[in-house]
């Protein structure tokens, strides 16, 4: 019985290079992995070594095919990802749709790379390893282990571009904490878990603004796009002025999901004025429900695969 630890790259894996003009990925897995080997039985395996913003979305679903095949096998009692912190998120957050059963799923990263003084790679990965290792672990879904505290993957965000503490959850807050050896973890959401037909790539992500034109949207419709989430106004709101081009692709099928700009909360209002909530749910658009705007992508993107014909988008979404 072991702990599985696939490496796919990150600042965690990368090192300063002179001929390259900064960090790249260097380190494998058994470097990686030689601060574990005394305190856990580890098995390790590199799936790419890059940093995720590299990552397609053949990358994300070889990501989500071996942790699959992983937690499947009796062998593993849990499986550790470490990644680059750019997209974490999105994998973690994919992964803990899509991957049914009890086993621990934990990624890691870190912020500093093997070069610069503080690297706290190995501090990160031995934690993530101490949560996949740790019965309390079983049943929580995805996790994200970095700098001692435990994350939901529904919930965690990069919320800093440099510091070691970027990952939050601003709605909820870390489900618990690594101190020393110990894990401590005081709750656990609930999971959904979605049936799993791959990715429909044709989703898109849009960010709106103040006087934002709606250029952006009817292009996305014009060149075949099959759903589209829109990063929303506050508790989720739209101009006036997108309300027909909304229509238009509601009315070429266009699946519609309103997230929000802000940071933190689920959308929902009471606002009578147009494009406001109740608007947008009369035109048959979905709601985000506190998922931010790349995981609504995931989502929708999950979602559209699965939904086979005659099946309902929207029971979908909401059933998730
Ligand atoms: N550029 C890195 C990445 O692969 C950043 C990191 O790992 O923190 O996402």
């Amino acid at each position: 019985m072991h702990i599985a630890v696939l490496t796919t790259g990150g600042t965690i894996a990368m090192r300063h290079s002179a001929d390259a003009g900064g960090a790249i990925p260097v380190l494998g897995p058994a470097e990686l992995a030689a601060a574990l080997t005394v305190r856990f039985p580890v098995h390790t395996e590199e799936l790419v070594n890059l940093p995720s913003s590299h990552f397609t979305l053949d990358t994300l679903c070889a990501i989500r095919e071996r942790v699959a095949a992983l937690v499947d096998d009796p062998a593993v009692t849990g499986v550790v990802i470490t990644h680059g912190t750019d997209t974490v998120e999105e994998t973690a957050y994919l992964l803990d749709l899509t991957v049914p059963g009890d086993k621990p799923i934990v990624l890691t990263g870190a912020m500093r790379t093997a070069s610069d003084p503080g690297y706290e790679g190995y501090a990160n990965l031995l934690a993530a390893v101490r949560v996949a290792a740790d019965p309390q672990a079983w049943g929580a879904g995805a996790l994200v282990v970095l700098n001692d505290e435990i994350h939901a993957a529904r919930y965690v965000t990069k919320m800093h571009t440099l510091s070691t503490s970027t990952f939050q959850s601003p709605a909820w807050g870390p489900l618990g904490r690594v101190e020393g050896d110990a894990v401590l973890i005081e709750r656990r959401p609930e999971r959904r878990i979605c049936t799993w037909r791959g990715l429909e790539p044709r989703v898109t992500l849009l960010k709106l603004c103040l006087g934002m034109e709606t250029d952006l949207l009817e292009y996305e419709v014009a060149r075949g796009t099959r759903g589209i989430v829109i990063e929303a106004l506050g508790s989720g709101r739209v101009p006036p002025w997108w309300l027909p081009a909304l229509e238009k692709a509601r009315a070429e099928g266009v699946e519609v999901v309103i997230a929000s700009r802000c940071p933190s909360g689920r959308v929902w209002d009471d606002y009578g004025y147009p494009g406001a909530y109740h608007t947008l749910a009369e035109l048959g658009c979905l709601f985000a429900d506190g998922l931010n705007g790349q995981k609504a992508r995931i989502k929708l993107m999950v979602v559209l695969a699965s939904a086979g014909p005659g099946m309902d988008v929207a029971t979908l979404w909401k059933q998730t």
